[in-house]
C-alpha cells in the first residue's frame, strides 16, 4: 500500500461521511445540500440513509447536477447573510428555474418564501407563501407534536418545532399538507416542499422520501413528453384555501 492510498484509507475510516443504502429510494439522485449554517449534517444522513448521494453547496459551482436541493433550518437571517457573502442566491433561484427540485425546512421554510410578515430577511421567492417568523411564540419557542401530514402513510410524523416559523399565507397553487393549531406548516408548491419542523432531527425519513418522490416526479415528466407536471391555474378554486381556508 502506498503512502496515498494509507491516506485515502484513513480518511475514509475517519471519515463523517454518512452510508449509502445503495437499494434505498435516493439511489442514483445526488441531492445537495445548502451548508453555509444549520443543521445540513443531519439532512445528509438522511438522505445517505434513502440511497441519496449528497453534497455540500456553498457556492454555485456546488449546484452542478444535482437533482434536488435541502435548504436547513438554522437562522435565517444568518443564512441570507452567507447567501449574499457567497453569491448563492441568484444561482439558487436559477437551479430552482431550471427543474431543480427544494425541499426548505424550518429556517429553509422562511428562505424559499415569497416574503415574510416581518419584512426581512429579504427571501427567494420560489414558493407562493408568507412565512411568519418565530410563529409558535416565546413561551412554545420549541415542541414536539404528532402530525398528520397528507399522502404519508402509516400514523402521523412526530414534529420537532424548533423556534418554528408558520406559513401565514399561501397562494393558490400551493397544496397545504400540515397544519398545527388552525396554521400551516408543511405545504408544497410544484417542485417546492416546505415543512415549518425538523424531519432530519428524526428517525423518520417519510418527508425526505416525499421530496424524492417529487424529483423522480420532476424526472419522469421531463423524460416523457406525455407526463407533463400537473400545473395549477392561478384562477382555479385555490387549494390551499379549500384545503385549510387559509388565504
Ligand atoms: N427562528 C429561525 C429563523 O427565524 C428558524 C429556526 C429553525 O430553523 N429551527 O430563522
Amino acid at each position: 500500500m502506498t503512502t496515498a492510498s494509507g491516506k485515502q484509507r484513513l480518511d475514509w475510516i475517519l471519515s463523517p461521511e454518512p452510508a449509502l443504502d445503495l437499494r434505498g429510494p435516493g439511489a442514483g439522485l445526488v441531492v445537495g445540500v445548502l451548508a453555509l449554517q444549520g443543521d445540513f449534517r443531519e439532512h445528509r444522513v438522511m438522505l445517505e440513509k434513502l440511497g441519496a448521494r449528497t453534497r455540500e453547496v456553498r457556492k454555485a459551482a456546488d449546484l452542478a447536477g444535482l437533482d434536488g436541493l435541502v435548504i436547513p433550518g438554522g437562522e435565517s437571517t444568518t443564512m441570507h447573510k452567507l447567501m449574499a457573502a457567497y453569491d448563492i442566491a441568484e444561482p439558487v433561484k436559477a437551479f430552482a428555474a431550471g427543474g431543480g427540485v427544494i425541499y426548505g425546512t424550518c429556517a429553509g421554510l422562511i428562505t424559499v418564501a415569497r416574503g415574510t410578515v416581518e419584512g426581512r430577511p429579504p427571501t427567494l421567492g420560489l414558493m407562493d407563501i408568507v412565512a411568519r417568523r418565530n410563529a409558535f411564540g416565546r413561551q412554545v419557542r420549541s415542541f414536539e407534536a404528532d402530525l398528520t401530514v397528507a399522502g404519508l402513510e402509516d400514523g402521523p410524523v412526530h414534529a420537532v418545532f424548533i423556534r418554528a416559523p408558520w406559513v401565514e399565507s399561501a397562494g393558490p397553487c400551493v397544496d397545504v399538507l400540515a397544519t398545527w393549531d388552525g396554521h400551516i406548516v408543511a405545504a408544497r408548491e410544484d417542485a417546492v416542499l416546505v415543512t415549518a419542523f425538523h424531519p432530519e432531527l428524526t428517525d423518520d425519513t417519510r418527508l425526505h422520501e416525499l421530496f424524492i418522490t417529487m424529483i423522480r416526479r420532476r424526472q419522469g415528466a421531463a423524460a416523457g413528453a406525455d407526463e407533463a407536471p400537473a400545473g395549477c391555474d392561478a384562477g382555479e378554486p385555490g387549494r390551499a384555501a379549500a384545503a385549510a381556508g387559509h388565504r
